[in-house]
């Protein structure tokens, strides 16, 4: 048995009930195999495999609060600190009900990489609860995220640990949390990412991730001959990614004909209106339903369905796992050129391979949603330089970031002979950055 499937079943064995994160350390420990095999001997010793599935550090803590009734509430919070031999510990805060160990050690495994592939100084971790903020009143949220920081404060830190949003945390969850860890500390810093413009938050985080993923799906169309102008676009989900996606690629002459959430989607053939759908979701917090009804040339359908609508580029920008083979059978068949995940693993693994087999060009998460991460890294700077950066420089700044983490897939591709296989460009780019400094600094 190879060292990769060796560890694989070790670490799949000594952690069971995560398939998540089995997933992931299948995905990623396979795909670099080809560098794993060349270094052979001295990882075997160092044990590095092991050592990066293993996290630094888990934590896990009881979240008490009380609900508009009086009723008292308990929800399980957790921050995983994965790796942190790059740099400080980065990635979102999830608050979703699916939220369990599994889920958030399968993203901080996935932070490792990506955020090593923004060529930025940070580590890899995440975070999250099984606390549901949809349908509850402002002030249910707030009291949720000041116990949730209650336990978190002891743990994080502007050089330690730096959490963001993912899945149900926004600027309106970020800000509760940092006005609790401002009033346990009394330390004004950089500690969370995404905060509001008012008090520390960077131009263009909140259109980062969308943004970004578009400025990477254009690399990806232009290294196989193709743009994004005049292409039509699915999209699914109708949160913060989706949203700033749909606005890039409309922007870049792409038509966007769907968004979805968790109960339906909409097929919109003159093009997803940004405006109408902040509206809706931003400001008034409806349903893709209630869009739907305010805008004639749409049409609703309840569950899933938007891979089913013939386009060029699909984007998932939902959630984990939401493509599998079904879908990526509608993909092949529909003559998509190409599908780049917003979302964190939005495809299975047999969907990924069923894709790649059949000439889709596919591009991973952990490169194409990076832009995220990447913008807050530069809030991270320029709250430590006590500056703010225009939109115009962050942005910039976010587009070079993107090219270079392709460019960077490309390199790592031909360097292995993958071909356009950037599933494997990417994980073999992140990793090599992340094992280095790892086997420089010792047995830690
Ligand atoms: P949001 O909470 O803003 O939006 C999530 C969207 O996905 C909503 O439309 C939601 O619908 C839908 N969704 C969530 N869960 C499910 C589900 N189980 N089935 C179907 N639809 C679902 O989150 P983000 O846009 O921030 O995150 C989306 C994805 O992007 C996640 O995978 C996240 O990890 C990833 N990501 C986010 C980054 C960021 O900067 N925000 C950075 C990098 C990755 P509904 O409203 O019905 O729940």
């Amino acid at each position: 048995m190879s060292y990769v499937d060796e560890v694989i079943e070790q670490i799949t064995k000594e952690n069971p009930g995560e398939p998540e994160f089995h997933q992931t350390l299948n995905e990623v420990y396979k795909s670099i195999e080809v560098v794993v095999d060349a270094n052979e001997e001295q990882y075997r010793k160092d044990a590095l495999l092991e050592r990066l599935a293993n996290p630094e550090r888990q934590i896990k803590f009881r979240v008490p609060w009380v609900d508009d009734e009086g009723q008292v509430q308990v929800n399980t919070g957790y921050r995983v600190q994965f790796n942190s031999a790059i740099g400080p510990y980065k990635g979102g805060l999830r608050f979703h009900p699916s939220v369990n160990i599994g889920i958030i050690k399968f993203l901080g495994f996935e932070q490792i990489f990506k955020n090593s592939l923004t060529g930025l100084p940070i580590g890899g971790g995440k975070g999250g609860s099984n606390f549901d903020p949809k349908g509850k009143s402002d002030r249910e949220v707030m009291a949720f995220c000041q116990s949730f920081m209650n336990e978190l404060y002891r743990h994080i830190g502007q050089d330690q640990d730096v959490p963001a949003g993912d899945i149900g945390v926004g600027g309106r969850e970020i800000g509760y949390l940092y006005g609790q860890y401002k009033r346990l500390t009394k330390q004004y810093e950089g500690v969370l990412t995404g905060k509001g413009l008012t008090y520390g938050g960077s131009l263009a985080r909140t259109e980062a991730t969308g943004y970004g993923l578009l400025y990477f799906t254009r690399e990806v169309l232009k290294a196989n001959g193709e743009s994004l102008d005049g292409k039509t676009v699915t999209v699914s989900g109708s949160g913060n990614v989706a949203t700033y996606a749909i606005e890039k690629a409309q922007q870049l002459g792409a038509n966007v004909v769907t968004a979805s959430d968790s109960t339906g989607w909409v097929y919109d053939p003159e093009g997803i209106d940004v405006a109408l759908l902040k509206d809706i979701k931003e400001v008034r917090r409806l349903r893709m339903s209630d869009y739907a009804a305010e805008k004639p040339s749409a049409e609703y359908h309840e569950g899933k369905g938007v891979w089913s609508v013939e386009a060029d580029v699909a984007l998932p920008c939902a959630t984990q796992n939401e493509v599998d083979i079904d879908d990526a059978k509608n993909i092949v068949s529909n003559n998509y050129f190409a599908l780049v995940e917003g979302a964190n693993m939005p495809t299975t693994l047999e969907a990924t391979k069923y894709l790649q087999d059949n000439g889709v060009v596919f591009g991973p998460a952990k490169a194409a949603n990076a832009g995220g991460v990447a913008v807050s890294a530069l809030e991270m700077s320029q709250n430590s330089e006590r500056l703010h950066w225009t939109f115009e420089e962050v942005d910039n700044k976010l587009a070079n970031i993107m090219q270079n983490i392709f460019k960077q897939i490309e390199d790592s591709c031909n360097k292995y002979e993958q071909g356009n296989d950037y599933v494997a460009g990417a994980n073999i780019a992140g990793f090599e950055k992340v094992a280095e400094a790892m086997q420089a600094q010792g047995i830690v």
